[in-house]
């Protein structure tokens, strides 16, 4: 987004000082930019440029040691108009208000892409999860659970997983809500939140969905791109629950994953390495480095590897334009949320570089998150076949519809995926019209 910009002027018109580094005005500025290739009405882009929440939360926790420390929780709700809030909860130390709300306008273009009655929303605590205990980690999510209340709820807003947060985190949110919110109304909280652990009210296939929905999104599309799975060659930045089962779905078809880098280091093998192993070794270890039969490499090395696809599923702003300069993949599928900065994203197409953008490759998670909410308020529990037969139709469309897009308006694929999800959120807004 340049200060001369059309989307930029939105923004001004807000009260937003011009910062090119903002990760908050990076995502909006390609979502405004695709809302103008289509004429989008002045009204969507101006309700789409805020979040109609903000909420911001302090809480005290006692640590084992004794002592108390003061919490600070965001909740972002972008938008509702296709369902209630949907988005991930992070814990981790660089949450920040700008981060959270970038990432709950890229909820609301998500769900809308996919087509599920899901708004988009996003929250999240500056904590460092590893650094506390287990006791300690329940005692803030319960605190934080209790300072947004009715805030959250299974028709409102309905939080997941996100980096640093887990089944178990979801589940002490669930029961939180239910004791301190869903009781006054008596009504069954259990669907409060998604990504729970399978005993209580969880889906089959949600942990490993966001791995397996881009490994749709890749079936769909590689061959557009002149590669085949079985002969693939790949990298990944980052082996948490995307990267890792990502990687792990990938071998089991036939693809070599040639390097891995994460916070701790970097690694390569021109034989392959072993996912289903480093999968195994990170849980223990926290990190890839160290781990056996393998090449340690530096961070230069690894974005130079010429690779057919690399997949960030790491944070944000990642690849940025030194980054995109290194880089020798053929093509990136994003299964982190915007980790391609816009400088470096034109010096990458620039290049020929096909980008899958986030909110196609990623959306298996929201998606199957969809699928568990369902399960929960029907009574119904799904077998793993069933929920990969569900989400395989679901990523297959939504790649259609970005193709359709991007044949039709001869654009990049994020673009594309943006206007595919905006077309659909004019529509219902047109229908709806603005209250009163
Ligand atoms: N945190 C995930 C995401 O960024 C999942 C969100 C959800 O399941 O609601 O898409």
């Amino acid at each position: 987004m340049n200060r001369d910009s059309q989307e930029f002027a939105i923004l001004q018109e807000l009260g937003f000082r011009f910062d090119p580094a903002n990760i908050y005005q990076q995502v909006l500025g390609s979502v405004l930019r695709s809302a103008e290739l289509i004429d989008a009405p002045r009204y969507l882009r101006l309700i789409m440029a805020q979040p109609k929440n903000e909420l911001i939360v302090h809480f005290p926790v006692r640590l084992d040691s004794g002592e108390y420390r003061l919490f600070k929780g965001y909740r972002a709700q972008h938008n509702n108009i296709l369902g209630p809030y949907k988005g991930g909860m992070r814990y981790h130390p660089n949450v920040s208000l700008d981060h959270i709300k970038a990432l709950s306008v890229l909820m609301t273009m998500k769900c809308s892409l996919m087509r599920l009655p899901l708004g988009g929303a996003k929250g999240g605590v500056q904590v460092d999860p590893y650094a506390l205990s287990q006791a300690e980690l329940m005692r803030l999510t319960r605190r934080f659970v209790s300072a947004l209340g009715n805030n959250i709820g299974p028709d409102y807003d309905i939080p997941a997983p996100d980096v640093g947060t887990n089944a178990q985190v979801m589940a002490w949110m669930a029961d939180t809500y239910e004791n301190v919110s869903a009781t006054h109304s008596r009504h069954d909280g259990q669907a409060v939140v998604t990504g729970k652990p399978l005993d209580f009210g969880g889906s089959r296939g949600r942990e490993k969905a966001t791995g397996q929905g881009l490994v749709f999104v890749l079936e769909q599309m590689l061959g557009s791109l002149g590669l085949t799975m079985s002969s693939l060659r790949y990298s990944v930045i980052g082996y948490g629950n995307v990267g890792s089962w990502t990687a792990r779905l990938l071998a089991d078809r036939g693809a070599k994953l040639i390097a891995v880098m994460d916070h701790t280091g970097a690694i390569r093998s021109s034989e392959g390495i072993d996912a289903h192993g480093l999968a195994e070794y990170v849980r223990q270890t926290r990190g890839v480095r160290g781990f056996g039969g393998v090449q340690a490499i530096e961070e230069r090395a690894f974005y130079e590897e010429p690779v057919d696809i690399m997949i960030p599923a790491a944070l944000e702003q990642m690849i940025d334009v030194q980054q995109a300069e290194w880089i020798r993949a053929r093509a990136i599928a994003e299964g982190a949320n915007a980790p391609t900065t816009p400088e470096a994203e034109t010096i990458l197409l620039d290049r020929g570089v096909t980008i899958l953008p986030a909110i196609l490759c990623n959306s298996g998670g929201v998606t199957v998150s969809y699928f568990e909410w369902k399960q929960n308020r029907m009574a119904e529990t799904w077998d793993e076949e069933h929920v990969d037969i569900e989400l395989r139709d679901h990523m297959v469309e939504a790649a259609g519809r970005v193709r359709e897009v991007a044949s039709r308006l001869n654009c990049d694929l994020r673009t594309a995926a943006y206007v595919a999800a905006f077309e659909h959120l004019a529509k219902v807004y047109s229908l709806r019209g603005i209250f009163p």
